[in-house]
């Protein structure tokens, strides 16, 4: 697979405006981004540490992924992204090696990233994204 780097972390939060003060205010970091991902019942907002982003994830509608995350297991790190070039052979060759695939094909994430997520199940309890660049 050979991600080039872990393009973001992902975490779950209650409360979008209050975890972007903690992020601004304690860590220092700047909010560069805020975006709806309507697919995905999620509103996310974006930093930058290096190039590492962290992504934050509220739920608009408590029935969706996160909405059920968060009531399941509480606020903290959802999924870790790697950056990989060619993701639907990325995502084959997991298959291939018995991973259980959520997306079987990409679909579009939060800045306009192409996107899927590996089955916990098949990844050591860790939701694994992989995302691609295809603008660059
Ligand atoms: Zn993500």
């Amino acid at each position: 697979m050979k991600p080039s780097h872990i393009e973001h972390i992902g975490i779950a939060v209650k409360n979008l405006e209050e975890s972007i003060k903690y992020y601004e205010e304690v860590l220092g970091l700047e909010c560069y981004n805020i975006e709806e991902v309507k697919d995905q019942k999620v509103k996310t907002a974006f930093f930058k540490v290096g190039e590492v982003k962290i992504e934050l994830l509220e739920s608009t509608d408590p029935e969706g992924p996160i909405g059920k995350y968060i009531e399941k297991k509480g606020e903290g790190i959802h999924h870790i992204a790697f950056a990989v070039e060619n993701i639907e052979d990325k995502l084959k060759d997991a298959e291939d090696k018995g991973v259980r695939l959520i997306d079987a094909s990409p679909r579009k994430g939060a800045e306009g990233l192409d996107i899927a997520f590996l089955h916990p199940k098949s990844t050591f309890g860790v939701l694994t994204e992989l995302c691609e660049d295809k603008n660059k």
